[in-house]
Parts: C-alpha cells; sequence; structure tokens
C-alpha cells in the first residue's frame, strides 16, 4: 500500500453575533478549519485535524503548503509508516524552514493523524487498539467553557452545562483580577464543591496578578489554572507551580514534545497537549509519556473540530495519565454537523468510538455547504496586563460587535 494523494479539506462557519464569545485569545468570529485527507493505492484514506477552531491567519496558506510541499514529500510512502514519516516530514521539511513551532508542526499533526486513521481503517480497528489498548471505556470531559461575563450570566452558562450532564466545567479569566474573581466566585457558590472548575486565563496575567488569583483559586478549591501567565515566562510558571495548591496547567499552545519539556522541568501539574496541534497522534503520546514519567496529569486542548476531540479521546482510552478532556460547548458546528456521526457524550462522558480508525466519518455534502470565505476567525487576542478589560471593549468595537 502506497500513499496515492494528499487533499485539504477548508470549512468555515460565521458565528451568529449573539453566541460569540471573548476571552483573553480574542473575539471568535468564526469556525474556519482546515482538514488534509490522505489516500492510498489501495483505496483506503484517512483524515486529520490542523485546526485552530477560530484562526486568524488565511486557511488557504494550509492548502498551498500540503498541496506543493508536504504532498510531494509523501507521495509512494508505505502509510504505516507513521515514525519514518513523522521524522522526515519534522527534520527534512519543517525545522530549517517553517520552524520547529506553529504552522509546520500543525500540518505534520493533520497528516499524523490521518496516518493512523487510515492504519485503523486498513486493519479494521479503532484507533486505541493500535495505542496498546484501552484503560478505560469512556473518557471523562468537561465542558468549556463559562466566557468573559458578569457573574450572573457566568452562573447562568454554568448551570447549562450541568443541565448537559456535566459536572465539571471551565471559566475564562483575564480580563480583570476583581472581575475574574467575581465571577469564580459566584460559579463555585451556585454549582457546589460536588462540581470540578477549572479555570484558564489564556495567557493574559502578569505574575502577581496570577498569584493573587491562584490564592483565591486555592481558597475555591479550583482544580487546575490554565495558562495563567505568557509561555515566553517559563520561570513565572515554575514559581506559580510552587506557590499554590491549586495544578498550573499549559500545553495547547505548545508544539512537539520539545516544546513541553522546559515547562515539565519547571514544574507545572498538568500538561494539555492537542493531537491537531502539538505533532499528532504520535507526538501527544510522547508528551503524555514524558508528563506520566514525572508524575504530572494529562488534560488535552480538545477544542476544535470533532476530527479534534475524537484524536484526543484515542489517546485518553489508552493512557492513563490522561485524566479528563476538554470538550467545545460554545457554538460549533464543526463539533456536531461535520460528521455524519460524532461523539456520543453523555453524563459528563464520551463513548468510544466504534468504528475503525477514529470511527467518525466526514459529512462530504456540509463541507460543501461551507466553503472557507478568509478573512478573520478570530480577534486579536490580549497581552498579559491587569485591566485588560478596556482593551478586550475596545477590540470588540472595533470588530463591530
Ligand atoms: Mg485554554
Amino acid at each position: 500500500m502506497r500513499i496515492s494523494d494528499l487533499r485539504v479539506h477548508l470549512v468555515d462557519v460565521e458565528i451568529p453575533p449573539g453566541r460569540r464569545v471573548r476571552s483573553g485569545a480574542g473575539l471568535k468570529l468564526s469556525r474556519q478549519a482546515a482538514f488534509v485527507e490522505v489516500f492510498t493505492d489501495e483505496g483506503v484514506s484517512g483524515i486529520g485535524p490542523c485546526s485552530f477552531g477560530s484562526v486568524s491567519f488565511e486557511l488557504t496558506f494550509v492548502k498551498t503548503l500540503v498541496e506543493h510541499v508536504f504532498k510531494p514529500a509523501v507521495i509512494g510512502r508505505d502509510p504505516t509508516a507513521t515514525e519514518a514519516i513523522w521524522e522526515e516530514l519534522y527534520y527534512g521539511l519543517i525545522v530549517r524552514t517553517y520552524g520547529n513551532r506553529g504552522v509546520g508542526v500543525a500540518i505534520l499533526s493533520a497528516i499524523d493523524v490521518a496516518l493512523w486513521d487510515l492504519k485503523g481503517r486498513w486493519l479494521g480497528v479503532p484507533v486505541y487498539s493500535l495505542l496498546g489498548g484501552p484503560v478505560r471505556e469512556g473518557a471523562p470531559a468537561y465542558a468549556s467553557s463559562v466566557y468573559w461575563s458578569n457573574p450572573d450570566e457566568c452562573v447562568r452558562t454554568a448551570r447549562e452545562y450541568l443541565d448537559r450532564g456535566y459536572s465539571a466545567l471551565k471559566i475564562k479569566v483575564g480580563e480583570s483580577y476583581r472581575k475574574d474573581a467575581e465571577c469564580i466566585e459566584a460559579v463555585c457558590a451556585s454549582v457546589g464543591p460536588e462540581v470540578q472548575v477549572m479555570v484558564d486565563a489564556n495567557l493574559s496575567y502578569t505574575r502577581d496578578v496570577a498569584l493573587k488569583l491562584g490564592r483565591e483559586l486555592d481558597r475555591l478549591g479550583v482544580m487546575f489554572f490554565e495558562e495563567p501567565v505568557s509561555l515566553d515566562d517559563v520561570e513565572g510558571y515554575g514559581i506559580l507551580a510552587k506557590a499554590l495548591d491549586t495544578k498550573i496547567a499549559v500545553g495547547e499552545n505548545l508544539y512537539t514534545r520539545w516544546g513541553f519539556l522546559p515547562y515539565l522541568d519547571a514544574g507545572v501539574d498538568v500538561v494539555q497537549p492537542d493531537s491537531s496541534r502539538c505533532g499528532g497522534i504520535s507526538e501527544a503520546r510522547r508528551v503524555v509519556d514524558l508528563a506520566a514519567a514525572r508524575h504530572r496529569l494529562v488534560a488535552p486542548h480538545t477544542f476544535s473540530d470533532a476530527f479534534t476531540l475524537v484524536a484526543n479521546l484515542h489517546i485518553a482510552l489508552a493512557m492513563s495519565a490522561v485524566v479528563i478532556l476538554e470538550v467545545d460547548e460554545t457554538y460549533n458546528p464543526l463539533m456536531t454537523e461535520l460528521v455524519r456521526n460524532p461523539p456520543a457524550i453523555r453524563q459528563g462522558i464520551i463513548a468510544a468510538p466504534t468504528g475503525p480508525g477514529l470511527g467518525i466519518d466526514l459529512d462530504r455534502d456540509w463541507v460543501e455547504d461551507h466553503p472557507y470565505r478568509g478573512g478573520r476567525g478570530i480577534g486579536p487576542g490580549v497581552r498579559p496586563a491587569t485591566g485588560v478589560g478596556d482593551l478586550a471593549d475596545r477590540l470588540a468595537a472595533d470588530l463591530g460587535t
């Protein structure tokens, strides 16, 4: 069996103005994503995501790179040789020209996930069987997320997630210390101690504000504090991990095992690899092993689409260091309508897919009906500061929302 073709699917869905959400990562305007499909001369194919959920770069760039750079590099290769293809693409194609982080690794991620999907379909088994078999029948999940708003609205959204069966949820912070603390306090008081609450600053705090809010999180028993400070402040992650009882989490914006290592060495408690960005299922698995060897936990970032969720789900089903999966519960047809058989989530547990490979199938008619339109999918994020709320309001006004 040989790889015969690579094709890119781009999709785009505008988020209705009333359903747009805002965090330190920016205001989400539409859901835009890219998927790579790998074909073989034996008729078996597989699909993988390099999906950012909402993006602020031109996705036709991904299509051009795949068609003109990645495709010629893998045509004629044995698609089951996932490790060899990963190393060839990473060392031979990406690091010297596109860098060892960012979009080149994201495209490698899509190809790697597609190859695992393809291998599973060819052998007639789910991907988690290829990763060592199940350590659990379904993966625990949390609802993501309660976005920037006032305390009453935050409580309303949190209770909606509980009504959908979740017993764990995440709150976005990073707007301003006072407002963030009020929202977390209100949500924790409303949902009670039985519900696990996580907090995500999307890199928006300075060290001092993160430490101050972290002490409140310690008092409230929050499960983890995600991306509290800038990724450039690895030392800050270590200081927070040491000073706080609340676990410190990072990973959705990290690429490859070498991107995670400095944070693990600094002492972060939870890592959040995402198969659609960090280097595929092959690399996410290595990151899980690195964390497990240091007795740390893994909670994969899985925000963008059904393929990303399921790719990470297979890792969670096969690796016991994964404690919980993120599920995007905001407006996102890429989770529900992009595939004909989205994963079933009941009472906060995602069921193991039963079909071969990833176990989900692209709805090609839906893809055709939602072509990529270009333009920004997400407004600019904020830089670490204490009074960033004013800045975010101004950005939202600039974007006409
Ligand atoms: Mg996050």
